[in-house]
């Protein structure tokens, strides 16, 4: 990135200079034209959800579904979350697309029902900065209201370094979502720097824990211990937990064994197009 850039053209002298002051500014170039872009998205309907589905691990049922933004760029076609989000949120425009976020997953879900499929759980990632907003807890109650949405079916994902700051205001804050009925969960748990102290103070109904501590748990022991005391941790405190970033039958039967309730992974189904979440959804009901 640009300050790696600039920290490597100071560090290696005056003839390097030329050469690294491109490189940054095609870098700086490109950032800020899919800055532009991305104020365009919103308007222009590139930007849409998918849903991925997670199940209670021992009975296969859904349980609920994670709602995870995708970017369709006119030109440079599909571009990931973790590439703009942090963008949007340094330039304040993850304000209006989480508000878009959280509206379009509860219409969408609630759509479903209408079908006369069940109602499902739905799960949206929320953003440091949207947490920081002073009328957050208005703007979700307002959007469940426009969406008539029941909040006992909402769930917010935060992570642990968004909790973090402004511990008092964050408390207040989740507090009050909760008397909503809304579920809060602590996404990537045990990657970030945290407390366990905050487990006590925050009113947390789910833990979710981080793939990283999935992928090899079958195979390395210093995984496989993280992954059942972050499951003994949930169920000694009366919190539900969830693995991501299941993979293989191996992951699955490790967690089951385990007493995980919950999860969700590619082995069990890639995020979804909300036209396939209703075919699948449909299939699944005539079994
Ligand atoms: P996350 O919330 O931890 O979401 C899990 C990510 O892991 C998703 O990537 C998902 O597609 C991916 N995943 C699911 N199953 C598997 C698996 O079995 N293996 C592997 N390797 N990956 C799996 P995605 O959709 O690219 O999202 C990345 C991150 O972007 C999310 O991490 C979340 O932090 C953020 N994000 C996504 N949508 C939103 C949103 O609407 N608002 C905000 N603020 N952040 C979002
Ligand atoms: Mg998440
Ligand atoms: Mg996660
Ligand atoms: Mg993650």
């Amino acid at each position: 990135n640009a300050d790696a850039a600039m920290y490597r053209a100071k560090s290696s002298g005056r003839n390097n200079f030329q050469f690294y002051a491109k490189e940054m500014n095609a870098q700086t170039g490109e950032r800020l034209s899919l800055e532009r872009d991305l104020w365009q998205a919103l308007g222009n309907d590139e930007l849409f959800l998918v849903y991925q589905p997670q199940i209670n691990l021992h009975t296969g049922e859904i349980t609920g579904v994670e709602a995870l933004l995708r970017w369709k760029h006119p030109k440079r076609g599909m571009i990931s979350p973790l590439d703009f989000i942090s963008m949007a949120e340094c330039n304040g425009l993850i304000i209006p697309i989480g508000t878009w976020v959280l509206m379009t997953a509860c219409k969408q879900i609630l759509q479903l029902q209408r079908e006369g499929l069940p109602l499902l759980r739905v799960a949206v990632n929320l953003s440091a900065r949207q947490l920081g907003e002073k009328d957050f807890v208005q703007t979700v109650r307002d959007t469940m209201d426009a969406a008539g949405f029941d909040p006992r079916y909402l769930e917010l994902e935060v992570t642990e370094s968004m909790v973090m700051h402004n511990i008092e205001e964050v408390v207040g804050v989740l507090g009050a979502l909760n008397e909503m009925g809304i579920q809060i969960s602590l996404d990537d748990f045990g990657t970030g720097f945290s407390s366990l102290a905050y487990l006590k103070r925050f009113p947390i109904d789910r833990l979710k824990i981080d793939q990283s501590f999935i992928f090899n748990c079958d195979t390395d022991p210093d995984d496989a211990i993280i992954a059942q005391t972050i499951i003994a941790l949930a169920r000694g405190l009366k919190i539900k937990v969830i693995a991501e970033g299941i993979e293989k039958a191996e992951h699955l039967a490790f967690l089951k064994q385990n007493g995980c309730d919950e999860g969700q992974g590619y082995f069990i189904s890639c995020p979804l197009v909300f036209d396939d979440l209703r075919a699948m959804l449909i299939a699944r009901q005539k079994h």
